[in-house]
C-alpha cells in the first residue's frame, strides 16, 4: 500500500509538472468502496484523509468505525432519500443530478460541498445532467444555502486508451469556466494523468491504490 501511494502521488506530481500546475491543487479522493475498513486505515496511517465511497449502506458502518477527521466524498448514485443522511456523514457530494435531491438538502441541517454530475458524452443509462441543463440546474443549487456549489463532476466513457477521455474532460473544464465553479472532480485509476492535464482538481483512484475490486 505505501508503495502504491507513494508511486501514486509522484504520478500525480508529474502529470502536474507536464503542464505547469501545482500538485497541491489536485486532491486525491482514495475510492474504497468494496474495501475493508482495515485497508482505509492503511492509507489513513500514512496521512490519506480523504476517501470516496458510492454507498452509503457501505459507507455508514465505515463511518461509525473510522476516525472522525476522515472526509468523505460521496461519489455513487444518490436516492433523494438518503440526501440528508449523506450532507451528515460526507463532506461532499460529487453526484447531484436531480431536483429531487436538490429538493432534500434544503432540508439538510449541514452545509455540504456538491458537485454537479454531468453525463459528459450523453450516454443513455448514465447518470448525470445533460450539458443543455446545466445552466438552469446550477441556478439552482446556487439558490439552496445548504449546498456549496464547489464544481462539475464526470464519470466518462469506458476507454482503452487514456487519450481517448482527453476531449470529454476538456468538454467539463469549458463547462466548469462557463457557470464560474472552480473545481473539476473527474479521472479515474486509468485515466487520471490525463484529467490532471485538462485541470481536474479532485481525482477518483481505487483499484490502483487498492488493487482489483471482485
Ligand atoms: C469506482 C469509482 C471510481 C474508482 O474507479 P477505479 O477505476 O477503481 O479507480 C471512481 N469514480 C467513481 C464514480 C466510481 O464509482
Amino acid at each position: 500500500m505505501e508503495q502504491r501511494y507513494r508511486e501514486l502521488r509522484e504520478t500525480v506530481k508529474n502529470a502536474c509538472a507536464s503542464v505547469a500546475r501545482d500538485p497541491n491543487e489536485v486532491n486525491i479522493i482514495a475510492v474504497s468502496k468494496t474495501y475493508p475498513a482495515d485497508a482505509i486505515m492503511e492509507l489513513y496511517e500514512l496521512g490519506h484523509r480523504d476517501f470516496g465511497e458510492s454507498r452509503l449502506q457501505e459507507l455508514q458502518p465505515k463511518w461509525e468505525q473510522l476516525p472522525k477527521d476522515i472526509r468523505w466524498h460521496f461519489i455513487g448514485k444518490l436516492q433523494s432519500n438518503k440526501v440528508r443522511r449523506a450532507t451528515e456523514i460526507c463532506s461532499a457530494i460529487h453526484t447531484l443530478e436531480t431536483s429531487s435531491q436538490l429538493k432534500e438538502l434544503y432540508k439538510s441541517d449541514r452545509r455540504c460541498d456538491v458537485f454537479i454530475e454531468v453525463n459528459i458524452a450523453e450516454e443513455q443509462q448514465k447518470s448525470g445532467i445533460l450539458q443543455n441543463s446545466l445552466d438552469t440546474f446550477a441556478q439552482d443549487v446556487i439558490r439552496c444555502e445548504q449546498a456549496n456549489l464547489s464544481g462539475l463532476m464526470t464519470i466518462g466513457p469506458v476507454v482503452k486508451d487514456p487519450e481517448q477521455s482527453r476531449p470529454y474532460f476538456e468538454k467539463l473544464r469549458h463547462l466548469g469556466e462557463a457557470i464560474g465553479t472552480k473545481n473539476l472532480s473527474m479521472g479515474m485509476s486509468l485515466d487520471f494523468e490525463v484529467a490532471i492535464q485538462e485541470g481536474a482538481t479532485h481525482i477518483r483512484v481505487g483499484t490502483l491504490l487498492f488493487g482489483a475490486r471482485e
